[in-house]
């Protein structure tokens, strides 16, 4: 979980994504995300190349003034990052040392069961707090390596302990959005909804899985294009009261990402036709539409669908949330109360700077939130 000192810079990235006629249509992606990183304070890419924090290696600058300029707003999370790390490092001495317990390398001996033995419990903590460190980073800087450097580790924690520590399985599917790998988010959520039942056969496999894999690898089965399927009829454990909430909010970010990206892609489709005139061109207004989504794929119906019976059990398992997604500040500044309570405020406050970011980053999705709340409430 988060140390007191991440939790402002946690909550300090809530801005909506900018619609409008000045912004190019919504194509299922931030806009502010960098795919290559650029100077984190003045937004440049000189052709000279920029220069990566020595210290953190999470933020790119031009030159020393750019560095120095922002030096400021990045000393604190430089900071905890590089601490968080070097943390991370010592711990694992220990464990890879011959001499301890049972004379061997637990990272190359206890893969699958690492964070079952009591001597790794503090390690796992705290490569957990590295994850939420780099979280903070990539957040603040949008920039695809530091995304990535979130994923690594949590996905590290993960190999190595088929249980994982429980936030893992909290953040990942958001670091996962944040990177726009809506598939591998959907992959990652349909498999632990199938694992809730699994039988021992299916654990076993698990097991190899997690052995036969390097750090930080992703060991998740992957369909391309999965993220259009129905999760209701991929997981009928969808609808079990053990669902982790953060799993529901998830896939109805993915759902509403692609209702988004449908309703933004016939919007630009009908303003170019209509800005050509012509009844000629208007008459292959339909052909174009289906080259440019695939409708037999897409199946919008059942996705507008699925967001509504998403938000229906998310408001069962736990009112506090969508309120929350739309005003989180008030829950942010409550006290936290230790432990996990299923339908109660602190469930919400574990997951809300991951989620709300991830949400009001499709545009659209913070407006049919309000409506169906006040339809929900009313
Ligand atoms: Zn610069
Ligand atoms: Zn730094």
């Amino acid at each position: 979980m988060p140390s007191p000192a991440f939790v402002g810079a946690l909550f300090a990235n809530f801005e909506p994504i900018q619609t409008g006629d000045h912004v190019p249509a919504y194509e299922g992606k931030d806009p502010r995300f960098q795919d290559e990183p650029w100077c984190v304070n003045c937004h440049n890419r000189p052709e000279m190349g920029l220069r990566c924090c020595s210290r953190c290696h999470a933020a790119w600058y031009c030159n020393s003034k750019c560095q120095k300029a922002h030096y400021g707003a990045h000393k604190e999370i430089c900071l905890a990052v590089v601490k968080t790390l070097k943390h991370v490092e010592q711990l694992a001495i220990p464990l890879r040392r011959a001499s301890f317990a049972n004379s061997e390398n637990l990272f190359e001996t206890e893969v699958g069961t690492f964070g079952q033995w009591e001597d790794t419990r503090v390690y796992m903590a705290a490569r957990s707090n590295l994850v939420d460190a780099y979280w903070i980073a990539a957040s603040v800087v949008d920039i695809k390596d530091v995304w990535e450097m979130a994923l690594y580790h949590v996905l590290e924690l993960q190999r190595l302990d088929v249980d994982g520590p429980f936030d893992t399985h909290l953040v990942t599917p958001f670091i996962l959005l944040s990177l726009h790998r809506d598939d591998d988010a959907f992959d990652y959520i349909r498999y632990h909804l199938n694992m809730i039942d699994a039988d021992e056969e299916t654990i076993m496999e698990l097991m190899s899985r997690h052995v036969a894999f390097q750090e930080g690898d992703w060991i998740y089965p992957r369909e391309k294009n999965c993220r259009f399927l129905s999760i209701f009829d991929e997981c009928p454990t969808v609808n079990s009261p053990l669902v982790p909430l953060a799993f529901l909010v998830a896939l109805l970010i993915i759902k509403c990402g692609i209702v988004a990206t449908y309703d933004a892609t016939f919007k630009s489709i009908d303003l170019a036709f209509e800005a050509t005139g012509g009844q000629h061109i208007q008459e292959v207004k339909d052909t174009v539409k289906e080259m440019l989504i695939d409708v037999d794929h897409v199946k919008i119906d059942s996705q507008r669908q699925q967001v509504q019976q998403l938000v229906d059990i998310i408001h069962r398992n736990n009112p506090y949330m969508l309120p929350a997604i739309l005003n989180p500040l008030p829950l942010a500044s409550n006290e936290r109360t230790e432990g996990y309570d299923r339908g109660q405020p602190s469930e919400v406050k574990d997951i809300i700077p991951y989620c709300v970011r991830c949400f009001l980053r499709v545009p659209g999705a913070e407006q049919m939130l309000e409506q169906r709340i006040g339809e929900l409430f009313w």
